[in-house]
């Protein structure tokens, strides 16, 4: 059934059960509540809750429920699909739920929905510690945490699902529940990697490590097949402490880069040692090993400062089309078609990003968790990003065409998170064995798909 238009009793209902505020078209501040990161979604919902707490949570998935309204879940709003706002439906935003109880004995946090990385780093670095997160801080903390979670800590400490002890949840007929590995283990398992499928998380708990001040920054190289082997060396034998991100972009234009590279294709390789400080000469010998340094910018710093080193350069109001899969091992021939790719790279804020997926990520078992693919070497993101949507289609048409050149070495799947609105069909590949397990959990806590605004995995029918 489509969706009904909710009569003015019932809409005044559900406006007095609110304790935050209602919002729809024609109001002062709908223009300025619709709006998400990525430009490119221009959507005009019906309402917007900007939720005050679980129990308008819970209202707002009972009254879209009721009236067959599309639902959109927005946590941070980094979705580069757009998935956090809708057309005529009803945008659940979670922003202003920012609540955050470290417990530093524990080595536990428990953060609300509405968090970002800033939120959260900062709070726990007070205490000498840190939860693998995204490395921008202006992400929300709720749909990378429940795509998976790839960023600087992953290799020591797992992606951020792993470290994900609990979450509250309120399901998709209004009821609360809170899931752990002793409690809804099945709802548990599915929210680490499987996205926003299976209910609205209103509070994540997070395992802590003790993450002291690290030598971070990036180190840029030219775009060059030998960075990449030496990089991959690298990686093998490094220790774990050693978060490092591949990336391919333009120069920026920083004081540390020489002019004659600023503006041109460059390999850089993000940092970020949080290993013993007297091992820190040992840290730049091994970078300095890559090849030729253009320019570098590598410092001891508090782990919250690297998570906000791109945040100038990828403000909100940006353009974005993202592609991402999962790979093995770069070889040669793949090596070549990210230098030919690499080497057309159309603006500064575009980039293409391997995260390594090793070290702790890989003690995870592919099926104990729902992110299946933990034997991969890399999670690449051709990104994409630009101002004007004048350049729309030159951008697209790189990165649709790196996308295809790639395909032969790359798996089917990729990660959630760096997926566009297009890859809707990709979304069996990217949980693999676990694909099935999913859309079975997804029939028993969202029969009715109410949580579909997503890569997502409709309920399994028998
Ligand atoms: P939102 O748009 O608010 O949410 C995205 C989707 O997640 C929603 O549509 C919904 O399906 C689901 N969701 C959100 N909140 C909830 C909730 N509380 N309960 C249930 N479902 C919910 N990913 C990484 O892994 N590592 C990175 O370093 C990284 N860097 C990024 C940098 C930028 C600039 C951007 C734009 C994205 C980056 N990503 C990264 C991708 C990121 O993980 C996804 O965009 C993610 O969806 C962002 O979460 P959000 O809460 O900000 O987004």
């Amino acid at each position: 059934a489509g969706p009904r238009e909710p009569a003015a009793d019932a809409l005044l209902a559900f406006t007095e059960r609110l304790h935050g505020t209602l919002i729809a078209p024609g109001d002062a501040d709908y223009d300025g509540a619709r709006r998400v990161y990525n430009a490119m979604h221009d959507r005009h919902p019906r309402l917007i809750v900007q939720a005050a707490g679980v129990a308008d949570v819970m209202a707002a998935v009972t009254f879209a429920g009721r009236h067959a309204l599309p639902l959109a879940v927005r946590g941070g709003g980094h979705s580069v699909p757009g998935f956090g706002t809708c057309d005529d439906g009803l945008v659940l935003d979670l922003g202003r739920l920012r609540g955050i109880r470290v417990d530093p004995s524990g080595q536990r946090v428990r953060a609300e929905a509405g968090c970002t990385w800033a939120d959260l780093n900062h709070a726990t670095a007070a205490f000498g510690l840190a939860t693998p997160g995204g490395i921008v801080s202006t992400t929300g903390i709720a749909g990378l945490t429940l795509g998976g979670g790839l960023g600087y800590l992953n290799r020591r400490c797992g992606l951020s699902c792993d470290n994900l002890l609990s979450a509250d949840v309120v399901t998709a007929d209004g009821g609360f529940l809170t899931c752990s590995e002793d409690a809804h283990a099945d709802l548990f398992w599915a929210l680490r990697g499987g996205g926003g499928n299976f209910g609205v998380v209103t509070s994540f708990e997070y395992r802590l490590h003790e993450v002291p001040d690290i030598l971070g920054g990036p180190t840029f190289y030219p775009l060059d097949a030998e960075v990449i082997r030496r990089y991959q060396a690298l990686i093998a034998r490094a220790p774990e402490a050693l978060g490092t991100i591949l990336g391919i972009t333009l120069g920026p234009p920083l004081p540390f880069v020489p002019e004659r590279w600023q503006g041109q294709p460059v390999i850089v390789v993000l940092t970020c040692w949080s290993g013993p400080t007297p091992e820190d000469d040992g840290i730049r010998e091994q970078l300095d090993g890559l090849g030729p340094v253009i320019g570098q910018a590598l410092q001891r710093m508090p782990y919250p400062v690297i998570n906000t080193l791109f945040d100038g350069l990828l403000p909100a109001g940006l353009r974005h089309y993202w592609k991402g899969c999962f790979s093995g091992p770069l070889d040669e021939e793949a090596i070549a078609v990210h230098l030919e790719h690499g080497a057309r790279i159309p603006c500064l804020e575009t980039a293409t990003l391997l995260f390594p997926i090793d070290g702790a990520c890989r003690r995870v078992a592919p099926e104990a968790t729902a992110f299946a693919y933990r034997e991969a070497a890399f999670a690449t993101v051709l990104g994409p990003s630009w101002r004007d949507a004048a350049d729309d289609e030159r951008h697209l048409a790189w990165g649709r065409a790196y996308y295809r050149a790639l395909q032969p070495h790359v798996e089917a799947g990729g990660y959630v998170n760096f997926m566009s609105a297009d890859d809707g069909d990709r979304v069996p590949a990217n949980y693999r064995q676990n694909y099935d397990r999913l859309a079975r959990i997804k029939a028993h806590y969202d029969p009715g798909n109410l949580f579909r605004l997503n890569q997502n995995i409709p309920p399994a029918t028998s």
